[in-house]
């Protein structure tokens, strides 16, 4: 008789996280659905509510499905997403612990198996805590749809007097009102952006901050869509605001025209994406290559004759990167990198006796050149004596030259935490730098479900180190 296994559920409302319409209802369901496909006996389902203020920090149906885990009276554990599971990487250490000791090594999401197991199942399951806990410390969603709902409103969005405006955002002044028309009018006549900032400097008109204007400071002024009395969210122009217009609307669109002629035609570098080039398609194998679609940024893999895609896959930038970004910080603290490093180890002692032989031969080319000088040689035998020597030098910087791409890890290895602290801050260059140091490359899998939400179980990555 095939044992049966006794499945916990466990759902939590949250008013963190991704999900539209995640109700508990409906991770209830999805999580019932895996038990039947599998043949799992549902033992209990574990919910709690997040979202009350009492609720405070402590979540009693969690605490009690740890209790019967720990009592040896489940099997398997079903959520809907491991972010329901834990808030915090800490309480993913300690779930896995309790697991570990009563043998339950199953921990089931919709979009994928985690085997605790074994190392690449907790691997996984300590990205997505990571992932997770980052999100959670994020704005609260509450409050993002506020803000939303504040610029659908048209009303201001806070922050410093806008130039042309009074403080309370809504009021226009006149005097710079005057200058901010001029200035969209010589702008659109052809005058450009530096004679303009030359001009509004002369007049000895302030910026609201009381500093000298640039070109770039005019260049805002002049692309902001407030001035034409309109309300952008988050880059998006979402309504008419409720503060009168400086500028027509016309007049904005030949504006922002006029912007993008000159970016076109002047020097541009093309944008750079933190995973550009280290992803791959599942389906075809090719590269993936960054685009921006609507207000989206995504890797799609692109057909026809300048890429040879399939033209079938694509994902959202955003969740992928931060994943990988989790994913490479934690793999430099893992066992694996201690490994690398000790090859690292290996390949400095081959290095100091390359260069050893190197500088050995050098001198004895030295020592034969002065023994020619001195006349103890004759210019012949000087000839054959240096020819073995030569070839030897060549090989020998041919091999150091191979061993020293190997340097990229130091000061990285080990030190994942440190540089998680630090990481937003760290430019472009130095993270795709991180990144490759340990990662070949990361194959993007098709996605499983139609649905909008991030799959993490996509992201195949192949480790180079
Ligand atoms: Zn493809």
């Amino acid at each position: 008789m095939v044992e049966t296994v006794r499945a916990a559920i466990y759902a939590r409302i949250s008013r963190d996280v991704t999900g539209e319409g995640l109700g508990v209802e409906r991770q209830l369901a999805d999580c019932r659905k895996i038990a039947a496909d599998r043949g799992w006996l549902v033992a209990e389902e574990y919910v709690d509510n997040d979202i009350s203020a009492f609720a405070g920090k402590r979540r009693p149906s969690y605490e009690r499905m740890l209790e019967d885990i720990a009592a040896g009276q489940r099997d398997a554990v079903i959520v809907y997403n491991t972010d329901r599971l834990t808030r915090r990487p800490i309480e993913l250490e300690q779930f896995t612990g309790i697991c570990e000791v009563a043998g339950v090594r199953q921990l089931v999401a919709v979009t994928g198996d985690i085997d605790l197991g074994n190392d690449d199942g907790m691997f996984m399951a300590r990205v997505l805590a990571a992932v997770a806990a980052k999100e959670s410390g994020r704005k609260s969603e509450r409050l993002k749809r506020k803000a939303r709902e504040n610029a659908e409103a048209g009303k201001p969005n806070g922050g410093i007097r806008p130039f042309g405006y009074e403080k309370d955002q809504i009021t226009v002044v006149e005097s710079e009102a005057a200058v901010i028309r001029q200035l969209a009018e010589r702008y659109l006549a052809g005058e450009s952006m530096g004679s303009l900032t030359r001009w509004i400097q002369d007049q000895g008109i302030p910026t609201v901050a009381g500093a000298a204007w640039h070109t770039s400071t005019v260049r805002s002024v002049l692309r902001n869509p407030r001035i034409a009395g309109l309300r952008a969210h988050n880059g998006v122009i979402v309504g008419p605001a409720m503060w009168p217009a400086i500028i027509s609307p016309e007049q904005h669109r030949q504006l922002l025209a006029a912007f993008a002629r000159k970016v076109n035609s002047g020097r541009r570098t093309p944008r750079s994406y933190l995973l550009s080039g280290m992803l791959r398609c599942g389906n075809c194998g090719n590269k993936l290559f960054s685009a921006v679609r609507g207000d989206t940024r995504r890797y799609v893999c692109q057909s026809g004759p300048d890429h040879g895609g399939c033209g079938r896959l694509t994902i959202v930038a955003g969740p992928v990167e931060e994943w990988i970004a989790e994913a490479v910080l934690i793999r430099l603290d893992s066992p694996a990198m201690a490994d690398a490093l000790a090859g690292r180890a290996a390949a400095d002692d081959r290095f100091s006796a390359l260069s050893a032989e190197l500088q050995s031969d050098q001198a004895q080319l030295k020592e034969l050149a002065e023994e020619w000088a001195a006349k103890g040689i004759s210019m012949l035998e000087w000839k054959a004596a240096r020819e073995p020597i030569e070839a030897r030098i060549y090989n020998t910087d041919r091999q150091l030259g191979q061993l020293s791409g190997n340097s990229t890890l130091s000061g990285l290895v080990g030190n994942g935490d440190g540089l998680r602290a630090n990481w937003e801050s760290l430019n472009l260059s130095r993270q795709v730098a991180i990144i490759g140091a340990v990662l070949d490359y990361a194959t993007i899998t098709p996605a499983k479900t139609r649905g909008r939400e991030f799959d993490p179980f996509r992201i195949v990555p192949t480790w180079s180190r």
